[in-house]
């Protein structure tokens, strides 16, 4: 992002490179914990490794490889058809790893592993339930696949112990197929969050949205009250970053008025908590929101 000269202001930000985020990196290296936020440059570590204001550190590990078999067009992670086999010991190492780190809340994400018979489903759980057992105060919130819409898979996930249940919605129904992967799309995601609210009420479940790449003003709305038929709690959107000249063009800088605006249309909607900015993104400083706006 630095030295982009033709991004709007407010989308000029720098990478953190500070004392504090420093000295978590090298943790990181310690532990072997590979965390988006780090992977995607992400402009945000230092609000959230820091913990803001409420003093709630949050950071987002990516389980199950580092290659996915989708090819989403805004997505900068590898692909391939055939990704390396799990590492059965993951779940134990990502759980000792985390127990170690002391962090307040964990956003447990991964790649798409649709080679897999239960595409990864019973792996996830386990790293859930893993580091449950050794760090019991963390929260964890879960960014996973679609799991191909399967309720079998989507159950042990919700189940397995977690506080919040993310998957992301990604953009409007007309540009599902411009966006995302083919095997992804609008119904087979809404079903997703909808199926996790029937099956484990009591789990927060979130969505996220980016816009900038083509949508209407009509849409973005029908795309957040369709969230909230689904039975989602929490919102995120955000400003689509392109990240090569690979991938899909960035259809408009939306402005921060806009971002407000839909902050402001998410409360109404009725959501608990909306998180609306450009530079927002699906698991922004999302500890220090629990704490402020759902537990209190
Ligand atoms: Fe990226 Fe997820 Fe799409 Fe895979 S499924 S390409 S990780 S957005
Ligand atoms: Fe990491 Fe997400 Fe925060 Fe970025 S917004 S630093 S990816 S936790």
């Amino acid at each position: 992002i630095p030295g982009n000269s033709r991004l709007p202001r407010w989308l000029k930000t720098d990478i953190p490179t500070g004392g504090s985020v420093a000295r978590i990196r090298k943790t990181l290296r310690d532990l072997k914990l590979h965390t988006v936020c780090e992977e995607a440059r992400c402009p945000n570590m230092g609000e959230c490794w820091g913990g803001g204001k409420h003093g709630t550190a949050t950071a987002t590990i990516m389980i199950m490889g580092d290659t996915c078999t989708r090819g989403c067009r805004f997505c900068s992670v590898k692909t391939s058809k055939t990704p390396a086999a799990l590492d059965p010991h993951e779940p134990e190492n990502v759980a000792r790893a985390l127990a170690a780190w002391g962090l307040d809340y964990i956003v447990l994400t991964s790649v798409d592993r649709d080679d897999l018979p239960d595409f990864g489903s019973a792996h996830f759980a386990k790293t859930v339930q893993s580091i449950r057992a050794m760090a019991p105060q963390m929260m964890i919130e879960c960014l996973t696949p679609d799991f191909l819409g399967r309720a079998a898979l989507i159950e042990p996930v919700a189940h397995s112990g977690l506080d919040v249940y993310a998957h992301n919605i990604e953009t409007v129904e007309a540009l599902q197929r411009m966006v995302r992967d083919h095997r992804a799309n609008y119904a087979q995601s809404m079903f997703v969050l909808e199926h996790v609210k029937a099956t484990k009420p009591t789990v927060l479940t979130k969505s996220s949205i980016m816009l900038g790449v083509g949508e209407t003003d009509a849409e973005v709305l029908q795309t957040m009250r369709d969230l909230r038929t689904a039975g989602v709690d929490i919102v995120t959107l955000g400003q689509y970053m392109r990240p090569t000249k690979r991938h899909m063009k960035v259809h408009e800088y939306v402005a921060p008025e806009k971002f407000k605006h839909w902050e402001a249309v998410g409360n109404e909607l009725g959501f608990l908590y909306t998180a609306s900015g450009p530079l927002v993104r699906s698991s922004y400083k999302a500890g220090e929101f629990f704490i402020k706006e759902i537990l209190q």
